[in-house]
């Protein structure tokens, strides 16, 4: 399987993820950009997958599915109006014609119903883990953002992570805040800001490059503590107290 970014809006990406002519699409929340690759490609399209029920991730998906009527499958708790295929925490999804499967994970916090989709090594998260930022938690609690961004800190560390956006530069300012002696963000952000320069993607990352320079998956790091701490006004009593103090400060 080959994945490649297709940009949408200001700065979407929705992953196509191309096998033997086929390809499958995460989150197309705008159909002009997929029909343009399709034509150029000459892929059929064989999926579409979401991850939650946002404009951006799923508006093209009814123009698409008026051309190519193939399975959408997504979230058990919401995006109905599109979902053919419900999905839920744990249950497995194949694509024959990818030749691949899929791992549902519930992630809830930006959305209730938000899932994402875990195959062999690689990460589709939506707008859950950003490069080295999380989603901004609109309908879940933060100790819920809390749990499933540690469920993704479980997967294995050379996990590739494909996020829905291109946040990537200003999410390491706001990192290189919480932690500003941390020279695995220093250097992210050296090579970042050359990708950018050259409009090129800073995603996927690795995993393991998320949990040295993330500052939402580090509520561990001593220096994360002691800024929470700051932000409290006394020490966080707990992991998830750590991690809502850094989001806290981040919204404000
Ligand atoms: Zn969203
Ligand atoms: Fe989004």
């Amino acid at each position: 399987m080959k994945i490649e970014p297709i940009k949408a809006f200001e700065d979407n990406y929705i992953w196509a993820l191309r096998h033997d002519g086929h390809v499958a699409v995460v989150d197309p929340g705008d159909a002009a950009p997929v029909l343009r690759f399709l034509e150029a490609s000459g892929d059929r399209l064989c999926a579409i997958l979401v991850t939650h029920r946002h404009n951006d991730h799923i508006g093209g998906i009814n123009e698409l599915v008026a051309r190519y009527p193939v399975p959408v499958f997504g979230p058990a708790k919401e995006a109905a109006e599109v979902v053919t295929h419900p999905l839920k925490d744990g249950e497995i999804l194949r694509i024959p014609a990818l030749g691949a499967e899929f791992t549902v994970i519930e992630v809830p916090g930006h959305t209730l119903g938000h899932v994402a989709f875990y195959s062999a090594g690689l990460l589709f998260c939506g707008d859950t883990l950003f490069g080295a930022g999380c989603g901004r938690v609109f309908e879940g609690t933060l100790d819920q953002m809390h749990a499933s961004l540690g469920k993704i800190a479980a997967l294995p560390a050379a996990t590739l992570v494909y996020c829905a956006h291109e946040y990537t530069q200003s999410c390491l300012r706001f990192a290189q805040r919480v932690e500003p002696e941390n020279h695995h963000i220093a250097a992210r952000i050296r090579r970042v800001d050359q990708l950018c320069a050259s409009d090129e993607a800073s995603v996927p990352s690795t995993l393991a490059e998320e949990l040295a320079t993330n500052p939402f998956l580090r509520w561990q790091s001593p220096a994360v503590i002691a800024a929470a701490t700051l932000r409290l006004g006394h020490p966080p009593g707990s992991d998830a107290e750590t991690f809502a103090a850094i989001r806290r400060w981040r919204d404000g």
